[in-house]
């Protein structure tokens, strides 16, 4: 009964690294679209984008011309994989025959730019051989997938060794897509890599509760920036713009970077996209019960009312502060078991109730921010199974949150809306624009 009806794993609150120095050199020399990678994702930490080149997003527009690549007519080409218990030596040697002797000048020539006993294992080596005389004239260790290490032999037999910084080239591509069932199937068979559709599904966390208010038919589109290593997609970037449209209502986000370096969402008029409220204090859920003046109580057997939102969810979910605020209540206190309250304002406080265990650093007048996770989903108290109690209330009386629209926070300061117009148009017509020229390129093939 408490399976979250999610069909994803609850995304980490894990920290992201920032990309390495060479990509961001290799990146700006790229001369492309520079948004704050640093902040954005990690070379390690994103799964790799699905390889989905037979369902291809609506279109890419290519901001840089990729160069084909060079391919030597009079070498072969071998490859291996420097294996788990063997060495490089030992892959020269063995696999390759590479005779002893020359296997030290190899290992002799790298040492100025990488020691080769220290390349670790599952690095794929590329061999080159003439075709003539079979002797091995070239070794390209793929030491990432944006660094090679090259060893190449001159006229004088000499190895001369050189690493190779691949360019990484950022296109933005367009993905569109209408809801079936619901925004996770509707987005990754659009194409879109799981992270991405975490990152979209959060942009509008103020806005949209993508659990619960959005139906089939309802359309979304993005202009995303992809990266791309020898024609191959080689990592997602930031999204540009997201766009929903829930029956009349229309939604758009555009990502804008303020004189302070922060990146943030914003509506056509510089408004930001957050407000003072998260939609739901849960990520994943569904709810069980409703606000009501009047219900049976199914413990006590009696006629009460329900003064807040019931959501089932499995026993240790994340339970999230909607807004910023300093906690009044945290601990145990009777019936509600495990409970945190919070006053956000003067009007409004929050209340989280039957919780597991309470989150980390969540004391009583303790401060959190929106976002924040006070407890974790349990039973505590006179609760009968795992769920969230949540109750909203203002000027001291239990409202229903459910529908409620909270002002939102910030707008871009006049000084800087110009501008902000100006690139937000900018985006928007090249989400059109990119839409648009696929339909016709579909329509009149070029001659
Ligand atoms: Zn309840």
């Amino acid at each position: 009964m408490s399976e979250s009806s999610a069909p994803h794993p609850q995304r980490g609150s894990g920290k992201r690294r920032g990309l390495s120095l060479a990509v961001l050199s290799a990146t700006l020399a790229a001369g492309v679209l520079i948004g704050s990678y640093l902040k954005s994702f990690s070379l390690t930490e994103r799964p790799q984008p699905p390889s989905r080149e037979t369902s291809p997003p609506v279109a890419e527009v290519p901001l840089v011309p990729l160069s084909p690549p060079e391919v030597p007519s009079d070498l072969i080409e071998e490859e291996y994989t420097i294996g788990q218990n063997s060495s490089v030596y030992h892959t020269l040697l063995l696999a390759a025959k590479i005779p002893n002797e020359e296997i030290q000048k190899i290992i002799a020539a790298a040492t100025t730019l990488s020691a080769l006993h220290k390349i670790p294992r599952n690095t794929k080596l590329s061999l080159y051989r003439n075709v003539n005389t079979s002797q091995v004239v070239k070794l390209a260790f793929k030491l990432s997938p944006l660094k090679i290490l090259i060893l190449q032999q001159n006229a004088a037999h000499e190895w001369i060794p050189a690493l190779e910084n691949k360019e990484v080239t950022t296109r933005e591509s367009v993905f569109a897509g209408t809801i079936t069932e619901n925004l996770w199937n509707s987005a990754v068979s659009a194409g879109i890599d799981p992270q991405t559709v975490y990152t979209f599904a959060d942009i509008f966390s103020w806005q949209i509760d993508f659990d619960r208010e959005i139906r089939p038919s309802d359309t979304w589109r993005i202009l995303v920036e992809r990266q791309y290593v020898e024609q191959k997609p080689f990592q997602w970037g930031n999204i540009l713009v997201a766009e929903y449209r829930k029956g009349d209502e229309y939604f758009v986000a555009v990502r804008y970077k303020d004189e302070n370096g922060i990146s943030g969402y914003y509506d056509m008029n510089g408004v930001s996209v957050k407000g003072a409220f998260l939609k739901s204090p849960l990520r994943y859920s569904r709810i069980s019960s409703r606000f009501q003046k009047r219900r049976f109580h199914p413990l006590l057997r009696i006629n009460r009312p329900h003064l807040g939102v019931d959501y089932a969810a499995v026993r240790n979910t994340p339970v999230r502060a909607v807004g910023d605020g300093r906690i009044e209540v945290a601990g145990r206190v009777s019936s509600n078991g495990i409970m945190v309250k919070i006053r956000h304002s003067e009007l409004y406080q929050t209340a989280y109730k039957h919780l597991q265990r309470l989150g980390k650093g969540i004391k009583k007048n303790g401060v959190v921010e929106q976002g924040q996770i006070v407890g974790y989903v349990g039973s505590t108290g006179m609760a009968t199974g795992p769920h969230l109690h949540f109750e909203f209330y203002e000027n001291g009386v239990y409202k229903d949150p459910l529908g409620k629209r909270f002002p939102r926070e910030k707008s871009i300061g006049p000084k800087k809306l110009t501008q902000y117009k100006e690139t937000a148009e900018n985006a928007m017509q090249r989400l059109n624009a990119s839409y648009v020229n696929n339909l016709r390129t579909d329509v009149v093939p070029q001659s």
